[in-house]
C-alpha cells in the first residue's frame, strides 16, 4: 500500500506529493561531488564530509500538484545527472538520470 508524502519548496510555490511507501523506494547517503555540489549549488548547508540525502523512487511515483513551471534543471556535464531545482526560492528538489539505462549515483550507500 502506497503511502502519500507531500512536499513542496521552501517558499511553497511548488507542491506535490511522493506516492510511495517507505519499503518501496531507496534512502541513500551520497557523498559523491556531483551530489555534494549540487546541494551546494542550490545552497544548501554541508559541511565537509557530510553526506547529501537521497530518496530513490521511480518518477511515476511523483505527482507535482502546483507550480511545475517554476521547476529549473541543471548538471554539471553533458552527460551527468539532471538535477532539479526550484527556480522560485532555488532549493534542489530532485534528480534524474540523462539517460534511463545507466544506474544512480555509483557512490551511493544504503542509509
Ligand atoms: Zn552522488
Ligand atoms: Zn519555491
Amino acid at each position: 500500500m502506497a503511502a502519500a508524502a507531500p512536499f513542496r519548496c521552501d517558499c511553497g510555490k511548488i507542491e506535490g506529493v511522493l506516492h510511495a511507501a517507505p519499503r518501496k523506494g531507496l534512502h541513500l547517503e551520497c557523498f559523491c561531488d556531483s551530489c555534494r555540489a549540487g546541494a551546494l549549488y542550490c545552497g544548501a548547508k554541508l559541511p565537509v564530509g557530510t553526506p547529501v540525502g537521497l530518496y530513490l523512487t521511480q518518477p511515476e511515483n511523483i505527482t507535482i500538484d502546483k507550480g511545475a513551471e517554476h521547476l529549473r534543471t541543471f548538471a554539471f556535464s553533458p552527460r551527468g545527472i539532471i538535477r532539479w531545482k526550484a527556480g522560485c526560492c532555488g532549493v534542489q528538489m530532485f534528480s534524474s538520470q540523462a539517460d534511463p539505462g545507466t544506474p544512480s549515483c555509483p557512490s551511493a550507500r544504503t542509509a
